[in-house]
Formats: structure tokens, sequence, C-alpha cells
């Protein structure tokens, strides 16, 4: 048995936030557990319970409120979820389905509460966006600390440690704020994906965290000593004297290089040559906006407006929507933000339109095809973005357009916006620039048209690649076949590229090839000249640029047209890449690793 304790085990899991630590395991359980009485309450006690209620969930609410003054350093993504969380703690919906259900049900308020916390979430599992399926997370984790209060318990106590890898099946950001982060090295969960909180946290703490760890809970036992490996979402459990002492020097390299990239994250992107690009970052929600000027980042590449919208349970008002803008637009001045329109597709329902069935989605009623089929829809959104533009350097990008009739449509829609902002007297912008997203195989041809009547096109590799190459890019089954370097993709760069410049307008990407270093070479050599990224990867993007030189680079490119094969261009690739920065890509998340 005690063998079997001390058993090497290699985990996999999502790489949530970079780094590596090496040090002893300590599970913590979360506060869980106990039954309420299922007993049918007299209307006698009905406000009582209503008030027993009303204490828990006001308790609640205050301890997110307090815990900004208790945590020491805590970063803005963290104040600003347990805003949300203390939001969704005092939403006035909430209490009225708990209320109801004590009135109507006539159950005590325990019950009365989780059936209001199951009703809600019940809204949430239609929606296949898999950020928001971590908001239904925070509504879960929020139910559960109120329901542990009904049920008489305290929440849990911070755990005196000494420094200590913290693994859990899951934590909820309140728990991750009940640790001292001084005594923690790493963080590794069984649950989570890239999105969950707890990288967020952890992200915010400089931690490194592994998520979605599968037999974590069953591998890992309190004391044993562990490898957290946060770059290729490892985690390894009672490690060989060998392995153990390679992290240990990578752990060293790693901090020098992270105080590398931190002091270079604001010089320009310019190649060795003295090529310049522009590095910008791709944004969710407007705080991600205030971190990419703190990351060496020169605006704002791709707003993904449709978190805005989907976010809530109804459509947010034009003021509303102004008002965000406004907030993103004035902060970033005078850099550049973009603001894509609604991009959502029929499998991501939104609140206030129906719901169509559709047998393909993703061929379906999506993204630019869906705005103009709710053209009210776009028009608000459009009149927001050209108010919001006349407060600093704003443009307008359309998703998934396939060709010019639609191009045209969607620029009469902003047409439209503008006119009827004139009759309300408002001031919008005069000169919003507008670019169209190269996302499908008929926009490629078609890119020496569309660049005629866009002022910019950015190339949507994600769902370039899925739909020049067939490839569903959210199906594990066929992700090997999605392959940015394939030479149909690369083809597609280059005509896109070549339109451009004929045309005289630029052109960046802003998908995930942007950031992959093994394209980023070609994507300059072709004439890329603006990368938009996760906000993360701004400034090894940067490193990376800062030390490539464009005559190599267009050698090698000459070198992969040669070649028809994905596989010797990977090759080729990973071989030039490998020789030119051999110790820093032991560094950076390559994305999921097979082999690992
Ligand atoms: C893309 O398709 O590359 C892109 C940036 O848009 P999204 O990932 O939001 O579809
Ligand atoms: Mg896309």
């Amino acid at each position: 048995m005690k063998e079997n304790l001390k058993k090497h085990r290699i985990l996999t899991g999502v790489a949530a936030s970079s780094g590596i630590a090496v040090g002893r395991a300590l599970f913590i359980n979360r506060a869980s557990g106990g039954s309420f009485s299922t007993e049918i309450i007299h209307p006698k006690h009905f406000v009582r319970e209503e008030k027993r209620l009303e204490r828990a969930v006001a308790d609640q609410a205050c301890e997110f409120e307090n815990a900004e003054t208790k945590v020491r350093g805590m970063s803005q993504e963290q104040s600003d979820l347990l805003e949300a969380y203390s939001m969704i703690c005092r939403d006035p919906k909430l209490m009225e389905l708990a209320r109801k259900a004590i009135r109507q049900d006539r159950l005590p308020a325990g019950l009365a509460w989780e059936k209001a916390v199951r009703s809600v979430l019940k809204s949430f599992e239609k929606i296949d966006v898999p950020y928001l399926r971590e908001r239904a997370e925070d509504v879960k984790s929020v139910g559960s600390r109120v329901a542990a209060r009904l049920r008489g318990r305290k929440a849990e106590p911070s755990p005196a440690l000494g420094c200590r890898v913290i693994m859990a099946h899951d934590l909820t950001p309140a728990d991750t704020l009940a640790l001292a982060p001084e005594n923690i090295l790493a963080l590794a969960t069984e649950m989570g994906g890239q999105t969950s909180h707890t990288g967020i946290l952890a992200r915010g703490q400089r931690l490194p965290c592994v998520v979605g760890v599968t037999g974590l809970e069953e591998a890992a036992r309190d004391g044993a000593m562990v490898i957290v490996d946060g770059i290729r979402g490892l985690v390894i459990v009672n490690p060989m004297p060998d392995e153990l002492a390679a992290y240990q020097k990578k752990q060293e390299l790693l901090n020098l290089f992270e105080a590398r990239l931190r002091q270079e994250a604001h010089l320009p992107a310019k190649t060795e040559d003295g090529c310049r690009v522009r590095v910008y970052g791709n944004i969710e929600t407007t705080n991600d906006a205030l971190r990419i000027r703190d990351l060496g980042g020169e605006g704002i590449g791709l707003y993904r407006t449709e978190f805005g919208y989907l976010s809530r349970l109804d459509l947010p008002t034009e003021e509303e929507l102004y008002a965000d803008y406004t907030r993103i637009v004035r902060g970033m001045a005078p850099d550049r933000v973009v603001l894509r329109t609604l991009d959502i597709g029929a499998d991501k329902s939104l609140a206030g339109i129906p719901k169509l069935e559709e047998s393909n989605p993703v061929l379906g009623l999506r993204s630019i095809r869906l705005s103009l089929y709710c053209p009210d829809l776009l028009r608000s959104q459009c009149r927001a973005i050209l108010r919001a533009a006349t407060h600093g350097n704003a443009a307008l990008m359309f998703p998934m357009v396939s060709g010019l009739r639609e191009l045209r449509q969607a620029k009469g829609i902003i047409e439209e916006a503008r006119r009827e902002l004139l009759e309300r007297g408002e001031p919008c912008a005069e000169n919003l620039p507008v670019g169209v997203m190269i996302e499908l195989p008929s926009s490629v041809f078609l890119a020496p048209a569309l660049a005629k009547e866009a002022d910019f096109f950015s190339i949507g590799s994600n769902d370039l690649i899925q739909y020049i190459l067939g490839v569903d890019r959210e199906n594990k089954y066929v992700s090997y076949l999605y392959q940015p370097l394939h030479s149909a993709v690369l083809e597609a760069v280059r005509q896109v590229v070549e339109a451009a410049r004929q045309a005289g307008i630029r052109v960046s990407v802003c998908g995930e090839m942007a950031s992959d270093p093994f394209c980023l070479p070609l994507l300059m050599a072709m004439g890329i000249d603006e990368f938009s990224v996760t906000p993360q990867a701004i400034p090894i993007l940067k490193y990376l640029i800062r030390r490539l030189n464009m005559p190599e680079l267009r050698k090698l490119l000459a070198q992969v047209y040669d070649k028809v094969s994905t596989e010797t261009t990977r090759r080729l690739m990973e071989k030039y890449m490998n020789g030119r920065f051999s110790q820093e890509l032991q560094f950076i998340n390559l994305g999921a690793k097979e082999d690992a």
C-alpha cells in the first residue's frame, strides 16, 4: 500500500497559468455535503425562513466585499471577480425565486435557495460557450457557499500551510482567496478548463497552475512531492530524482527568462534588421483591456463584443453598449481598438432572439449572417460603436464575411446607424475604419474585390483553417487534421496579403496562428504586419519578433513554398525555431502535446 502511495505518475491537464513549481502537495476539500431538512414548512414559518435566507445571503455577500481588504496585492481581475460574486449573491432574481420556493413550495430556506440556484443554472445549460459555462460555475460556487451558511457551517477556514502545492477537486475563487498566497507554490485541480477562474486567479498571483487534471484526486496524497508544470500542463506526482533535478534547473532558467520578458515588454516589435510590426491584444471583456498596456500591447486588435451580449439574460441597450465601448476606447486612446460586431452562432442563442433549429449551425445563421438577419440588433451595435469612436481611435470589423454583397449590406447598416444618430443630434465618428475578417475560403478568393471596399483585413485563422480544411475546430477526433501549416492555409494567407498589398490596406492575423511560434516566421515573411493575440502571449511574441530577421525568414518561406507536405513544413519550422530559440521554446506553451 505504502509503495502505491509513492507511485510515480505523470498526469496531464490544461496549462492554465504558466510557470513551474516543485513542492509538497496539500489536498484541500471544499465545504460540501450535509443535508437540509426536507420537511415542508408551516406558513407561520415563512417569514422566519425568509429572514434566515436574507441573513445568509447578506453575510456571504459581505464576505466577498470585504475580502479585498484582507488579501494583499489583489489583482484587478480578482477584485472584479469578487465583485461579480457579490453581484450574483445579491441578484434580486435569485432571491425572488428562493422566496417563491419558500412561500409556494413551502420549502425551508436552504432547499428554497438550492432550487433557485438550480433554476438559474438551467438557463446556462444551453449555452455552448466555454467562457459562459465557466460563469455558471460562479453561480454554482456562490450558491454552495450560501447553502453552507444555511446549513450552519462557516466557510472553510484557511488551512495552516507551509509552502505547498494546493490541490483540489475544484477551487472556487473564494477558496483560492482564503489561502494566503505567500504560502502557495502552485495550484492543480481535477476540474476546470482554459478559461476557468482558478487559472485567472493563478495568473493574477503569478502562480503556476494546471486545471482539468484527470486522476489528480486519486494520485495525489498530502505530503507527496509534486511538480506542477504550468507550461506543458503536467502534474508529476512522486517524480524521479532526475526529473526533479531537471525541473529545478528549468525553474531557475524560467525565472531569468520571465525577468527578461518583463524588461523588454515595452520595446517596439522590430526585427533585427529594422522591420517594424504591431502587436495587439485580443479581448473578451472590458476588464481584459486593462492588462494590454502592462503587457506591452499596442492596442486591441480584436474585441470579441459578443461576450457583452452573452453574459446576460436580456439584450443590452445601445446606451449600455456605448458605455462599455467608450470605457475601452477612451482607456486605450490614442491606441487603436478594433471592435468586432456580434459573432455568435445558432448554437449560442441570445436572449431576445428566437432560437432556430439548424442541423449544421457552424454553416448556418451565425456571425454577420445573424446580424444581417436581425438588422435592428446590428444597427444598435453600430450606433454604439459610432458614438464610442468619437472618444479615441476605434475601428469596426465584420466577422465571417463571405462576399461583396454581405459587406455592402453590412456597411449599409452602418450608414443607417449614422443617419439615425445625426437625426438625434448625437456626435458620431465621421471616418470609422471598417475592416473585414477573412475567415471563409470565399473571402480569400474574393480578397482583391473585398480589399477595394474595406479599410483593412484581419485574418481569423481559427475559423479560416476550419473552413479551408473542413475540420471542426472544436472536435477532438479530427484535431490532428487541424493544421495551421497546411499548404492550403499558407497559400490562402499569401493570397490575402497580396490582395491587401495591391489595394494598399493593412492586414493582420488575429487567430491563434498569430501566437504560434512555428507559424510566426512565415506570417512575417509573407508580409503580415499586425498580430493580435491573447494578452499573455504579447511579451513572448515581441521577444521572438525582436530576434528574427526578414531576409532569413524570406529564405525560409521560399523553402516552405517548395514543400507540399504539412509534416515537412512543420519539421522545417521546428528545426529553424529550435535552432534560434532552443532555450526559450521550452518556456512557451505550445498547446496540448499528445506525447508530453
Ligand atoms: C478566428 O476565427 O480566428 C477569430 C479570431 O475569431 P473567433 O476565434 O472569435 O471565432
Ligand atoms: Mg472566427
